[in-house]
């Protein structure tokens, strides 16, 4: 079972993914944390994205991509991915399409977290106080909301018609969209 989740910053994916991977055993694939990681450890990847990322900005496709492509094989093993701010764009969406098909797998499902713009920037304004998170100060979060709605919210429809796609509430409490997320997962699928 690989699953996408889908939302803008601060929806709640990565708080989801975490619960889901205890509770499904899949492996955790998040191109930010991989991204942090290479920051952290000073490689030159690192040293190329961090700029980028402090500004809210998407770093290139090919990066992200060869990032979750090493991957892959780990998550395959271990019976399915969480795939958590990825893919942000057309390309990567359709990248991703063709690593998994190439691996005779796919994606199963998409939920997408529903928050608005306004509850997101209130959320993050208390989280940038306990995170440190560089990019989670006002205006790099306005940057990386305005490249959530229009390259990365246009990848609904897409999975759409692909038939993928389950919209779930993310405005209720951690536990609530965790058994909206559950219920999705476990319904029979066409
Ligand atoms: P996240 O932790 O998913 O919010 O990602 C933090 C930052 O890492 C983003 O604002 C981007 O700068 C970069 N990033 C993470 N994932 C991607 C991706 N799939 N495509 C482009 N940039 C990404």
């Amino acid at each position: 079972m690989n699953l996408i989740l889908f939302g803008p910053p601060a929806a709640g994916k990565g708080t989801q993914a975490k619960r889901l991977v205890e509770t499904r055993k899949m492996v955790h694939l998040s191109t930010g944390d991989m991204l942090r990681a290479a920051i952290a450890s000073g490689s030159e990847l690192g040293k190329r994205v961090s700029g980028i990322m402090e500004r809210g900005e998407l770093v290139s496709d090919g990066i992200v991509i060869e990032l979750i492509e090493q991957r892959l094989p780990e998550a395959e093993a271990a019976g399915g991915a969480i795939f958590d701010g990825f893919p942000r764009t057309l390309a990567q969406a359709q990248a991703l399409d063709e690593m998994l098909a190439h691996r005779g797998s796919r994606i199963d499902l998409v939920v997408r977290l529903k928050v608005d713009d306004e509850a997101l920037m209130q959320r993050i304004a208390g989280r940038y106080a306990e995170s440190g998170r560089p990019d989670d100060n006002p205006e790099s979060f306005k940057v990386r909301l305005d490249a959530y709605n229009s390259q990365t919210a246009p990848l609904l429809p897409y999975y759409e018609n692909h038939k993928k796609l389950v919209q779930v509430d993310g405005m209720g409490s951690i536990d609530d969209v965790a058994g909206a997320i559950d219920q999705a997962l476990d319904a029979p699928r066409w």
